[in-house]
């Protein structure tokens, strides 16, 4: 079976960055599971990903623009200690949720000095080329309580 909107797709990877660097990889987990072609996955690997079948292996170098999005300095700002709640210990590489324009982000402490505190909404990935090496798994039809659900049950999904 061929990947294609709407089938179950279950992937092994690894994630290296330009300078060879493991970012993230499945192995020594459960693949991976996604609904091909509703958005789970970034875009780029989507699109490598399109007609291929269980078994087959791909190289996959996608840019920012295919991948977690270039880096905005406009998510980087310097906000004063004041701005946490008195009670919160602030360090360096702590994250936290927070909005912008409506949409929940992930933010990253990136530097403190005295009062002032600098933080980063970019995605960790933001910016930096993604060399995929993917091997599919699996390929299947999704049920139709899995496309109403929107997200994979059973093995390497949700148990319910
Ligand atoms: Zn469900």
């Amino acid at each position: 079976m061929q990947v294609a909107k709407n089938k179950v797709v279950g992937i092994q990877y690894t994630l290296r960055n330009d300078e060879g660097q493991t970012l993230d990889s499945s192995e020594g987990r459960d693949a991976l599971y996604y609904i091909h072609g509703v958005g789970q996955l970034i875009p780029g690997l989507e699109e490598a990903l399109e007609g291929k079948t269980t078994g087959d292996k791909l190289q996959v170098s996608i840019p920012p623009a295919k991948g977690y999005g270039e880096r905005e300095t406009a998510l980087i700002q310097t906000i004063s200690r004041g701005q946490f709640q008195a009670d919160v210990e602030i360090e360096k590489g702590m994250q936290f949720h927070a909005q912008s324009g409506g949409q929940p982000i992930v933010v990253t402490v990136v530097d403190i000095k005295g009062d002032e505190v600098t933080i980063d909404g970019n995605h960790a990935l933001a910016g930096v080329n993604l060399n995929f090496e993917v091997e599919i798994a699996e390929v299947r039809d999704a049920t139709a309580s899995e496309l109403d659900h929107g997200h994979v049950h059973g093995p390497g999904g949700h148990a319910h």
